[in-house]
C-alpha cells in the first residue's frame, strides 16, 4: 500500500507524533487487518519522573485488538520503547495513547465492549466481539470500580433498601437505590443490619452524609429496620407497596395450596364445569390484575368468584388490599389511607384464614410505615421497576453469576455512572450545531 494509506490510518486512529502507522496489512482470507505502529522518536520523556529527552533503552513487542475495520478484525502492533532514564535511573515502559497499561484491547475497543454489555448479556457481547467472556468481566470490574470512586452521593436524601438473591432463596445481596436520581448506589453480599452501616460508610466516601438521609423505603424484614435506626439516624421508614402486595400474594398462595391439597374433591365440585386445565389457569389469574386476564382465565375466575372456597375469599382479600393502595394513590390523604388500612386489617383478622390473620397483625405492627409507603409515590413504582432491571442484570451475568459479577453488571447498568468511557459510536457534537 502507498504512503497515503498509512497517513490516512494514522489520522483515523487519532495518532499523533511520535506515533505513526508504518505499515498496513490486509489479509482477506483471514479476515484481518494489521496495523504496524511505530514510535519515530529516538528520545522520550521518562514516564517515571518526567525528565525530558531521555534515551530509549529497548523496545517490547505488543499487540492490541482494535475496533473492526469493515468486516475485518483489526489489530495494532508496536515495539513499545522503554526509557532508560539518566535522571532517576529507572527503566520504564512509555505509555501508549491508545490503550491502558497492561490491556490487550485499545481504549476504543474497551469502550465498545462496555457499551455492548450495558444492553446485552455479557456472554453474547463476548461472542459478537469474538473475545472471551472473562476478558469482558475483568474490564467491567475495572471500569465500574474506577467510575464508582468518582460518583457523587452528596445529594442523596431518599433511599430504597432491598434484597435480591442470586439463586432462589440463597446468596442474598442487598441493594440500595437513590429514589430521587433513580440509580443504584450500593450493592453488597448479605442482608444483615450491618449492611446498612456498610452503605452509610460508602455514602460518606462519596460525599454523602448519613444524617442527611431523610427517608428509607424497605421491606418488612427486621434487619434493615434495625440497621436504619443504628446507621441512618434521621431516616423515616416506609414500607413500599411492592413488598406489601407481595406479602398478600404469598398469604393467598398459602391458603390456596392448603385448600387444594387437603380438600381437592370439594374444590373440584365447587368449580363445577372447569376442567383441569382451566382450574390450573386460576393459579396464574389470581396473581394477575383482572385487566390482564386471558379469555380462559376470565372464565375460570368467573367460577372461582362464585365458589364457596377459602381460595375465593383469599383472592378477595388480596384484591381488597390492592384497592386500599390504589385508593390511597388517588386521594393522597394520610387520614383516609390510615382508615382504609385499619378496615382492611380488621377484615383480615376476622377472615378465619390464618395467613391473612398473620398478615393483618404484621401490617398493624408496622402501621405508620405502611401508611407512609401508601402515600409515597417516589418509591413505589421505582422499587418495582428496579426489581425488573435487577432480574435483567442477573440474566446478563448468566453462566458467570457470582456476587462480584452480578454487582459489577448491576452498577454498570443501573448505577448511572457518569465516568465510564463513552461509546465510540456516539458522535461528537457536529460543528455549527446549536
Ligand atoms: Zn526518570
Amino acid at each position: 500500500m502507498g504512503v497515503q494509506i498509512e497517513s490516512l490510518f494514522t489520522a483515523a486512529l487519532g495518532l499523533q507524533a511520535p506515533w505513526t502507522v508504518e505499515r498496513v496489512e490486509l489479509d482477506t482470507a483471514k479476515h484481518r487487518i494489521d496495523f504496524e505502529v511505530a514510535c519515530t522518536s529516538q528520545r522520550l520523556a521518562c514516564p517515571h519522573c518526567g525528565a525530558a529527552d531521555q534515551p530509549i533503552h529497548d523496545r517490547n513487542r505488543r499487540s492490541w485488538r482494535h475496533l473492526d475495520f469493515f468486516q475485518y478484525e483489526a489489530w495494532l502492533h508496536a515495539d513499545v520503547p522503554r526509557v532508560g532514564c539518566m535522571s532517576c535511573g529507572k527503566t520504564s515502559q512509555t505509555p501508549v495513547p491508545w490503550a491502558r497499561e497492561g490491556s490487550g484491547f485499545t481504549l476504543l475497543f474497551e469502550a465498545l465492549a462496555l457499551t455492548m454489555c450495558q444492553g446485552l448479556p455479557v456472554r453474547q457481547a463476548a461472542q459478537m466481539l469474538r473475545v472471551r467472556d472473562k476478558q469482558l468481566w475483568r474490564r467491567i470490574e475495572h471500569y465500574v470500580a474506577q467510575a464508582r470512586t468518582k460518583q457523587d452521593m452528596s445529594k442523596v436524601r431518599l433511599v430504597g433498601i432491598d434484597e435480591t438473591s442470586l439463586k432462589r432463596g440463597q446468596d442474598y445481596i442487598s441493594v440500595v437505590h437513590d429514589l430521587d436520581a433513580k440509580r443504584l448506589l450500593f450493592a453488597t453480599p448479605g442482608r444483615e443490619h450491618s449492611t446498612v452501616e456498610q452503605f452509610a460508610v460508602d455514602l460518606g466516601e462519596h460525599g454523602g452524609e448519613r444524617t442527611a438521609i431523610a427517608h428509607a423505603c424497605i421491606d418488612m424484614s427486621a434487619a434493615y429496620a434495625k440497621g436504619i435506626t443504628a446507621s441512618l439516624p434521621n431516616a423515616q421508614i416506609s414500607y413500599d407497596r411492592f413488598h406489601v402486595v407481595a406479602l398478600a400474594n404469598k398469604a393467598m398462595d398459602k391458603v390456596r395450596n392448603a385448600e387444594w391439597a387437603t380438600e381437592s374433591q370439594r374444590v373440584r365440585e365447587e368449580l363445577g364445569e372447569l376442567d383441569a386445565r382451566e382450574r390450573r389457569s386460576i393459579l396464574w389469574a389470581m396473581r394477575r390484575n383482572p385487566s390482564g386476564w386471558s379469555y380462559r382465565q376470565t372464565q375460570a375466575m368467573h367460577w372461582l368468584q362464585r365458589a364457596n372456597l377459602k381460595t375465593a375469599r383469599a383472592w378477595r382479600l388480596k384484591m381488597g388490599l390492592r384497592e386500599v393502595f390504589a385508593h390511597a394513590r388517588s386521594h393522597n390523604d394520610a387520614t383516609m389511607a390510615a382508615n382504609d388500612l385499619r378496615r382492611w386489617i380488621s377484615w383480615a383478622r376476622r377472615s378465619r384464614l390464618e395467613p391473612f390473620k398473620q398478615l393483618g397483625a404484621t401490617l398493624k405492627q408496622h402501621f405508620e410505615g405502611v401508611v407512609r409507603g401508601m402515600l409515597d409515590h417516589r418509591s413505589n413504582a421505582f422499587v418495582e421497576a428496579m426489581n425488573g432491571l435487577l432480574q435483567q442484570a442477573k440474566r446478563a451475568a448468566r453462566g458467570f453469576r457470582t456476587a462480584t459479577n452480578f454487582i459489577a453488571i448491576a452498577y454498570l447498568r443501573l448505577g448511572k455512572l457518569t465516568h465510564l468511557p463513552a461509546s465510540p459510536f456516539v458522535r461528537a457534537a457536529p460543528q455549527g450545531a446549536h
